[in-house]
């Protein structure tokens, strides 16, 4: 009897990888993710035990060796890896050898994507709250979401601010070094729309919102001639530095929420594109 109660306590303390999917679910729902995205529990067996965790924006090779030497049972990976469907999965791609090496680990890959991105404390409410935007409404809101969420943020900045004051509060929040502006810095920003990683898509509906100024991670030249054009500020902070932080926080959650399990932001994945 004392050892049946006694393995009865240790069960409750055995957190499942469905566990921390649930947890995942509630934070960062899948019903936002867009219709083109492949998010929630993309590799792995949801009944095992997760006892060591690991959060990074994307699976590379150093990401998933990490995984791997560390022991890791799930990592949590905002870029979904598989992301498009396959047909193969063999050691003769880059992505396909970083699956074929993590389902051999039995280490399995929970993406929430743009669930996260949208989510009620993802990351666009994040970057809401850096920049200090008051009352922040979604760009592109999902018809009929109880909760009125949904694709990017918009709002105020009471007071207004410069925008070279706009950067520096954004370079700061974010420990970067150096953005991308089109733009007057000079120039008074008021209403502040902002978009996560590869945002801009997002910046006509935006402009039609009323925005001045436009924060993404990253846009292509067309979409900087664009703002130019239609006289919007654009701060391009690059995609990792939009999108890791709240990788990191993430990890934190993790933490708060399954005390008994090991969580982490990889120490090992960086931004491949270096400023100077
Ligand atoms: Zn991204």
């Amino acid at each position: 009897m004392a050892l049946m109660i006694a393995l009865l306590g240790q069960l409750n303390f055995m957190t499942s990888i469905q566990d921390i999917c649930d947890f995942l679910d509630w934070f960062a729902p899948q019903r936002l993710a867009e219709e083109w995205d492949n998010v929630g529990l993309l590799v792995g067996d949801r009944n095992s035990t997760a006892n060591r965790v690991m959060t990074c924006l994307t699976i590379t090779p150093a990401s998933a060796a990490e995984a791997i030497n560390k022991g890791c049972d799930l990592i949590v990976s905002h870029h979904p890896l598989p992301f498009q469907p396959l047909k193969k999965i063999t050691a003769d791609a880059i992505s396909t050898r970083m699956l074929l090496d993590l389902i051999r680990a039995e280490v399995a890959v929970y993406s929430p994507h743009t669930g996260f991105d949208s989510a009620a404390h993802g990351i666009n409410q994040s970057l809401a709250e850096l920049v200090g935007m008051e009352n922040p409404k979604p760009i592109i809101p999902i018809p009929n979401d109880p909760d009125e969420l949904g694709s990017g943020r918009i709002g105020d900045l009471n007071p207004s601010i410069s925008l070279a004051e706009l950067v520096d509060r954004l370079k700061a929040s974010l420990s970067v070094g150096h953005v991308g502006v089109v733009g007057q810095m000079d120039a008074t920003t008021h209403r502040i729309a902002l978009a996560c990683g590869s945002g801009g898509t997002f910046l006509e509906s935006a402009r039609q919102l009323g925005c001045d100024t436009f924060v993404t991670g990253e846009a292509n030249f067309h979409t900087c001639l664009e703002a130019e054009a239609t006289n919007t500020n654009l701060i391009l902070l690059g995609h990792y530095a939009s999108e890791r932080f709240a990788l990191e926080r993430l990890a934190s959650e993790l933490g708060k929420q399954f005390p008994e399990v090991d969580s982490w932001p990889s120490v090992q994945e960086s931004d491949p594109l270096k400023r100077y």
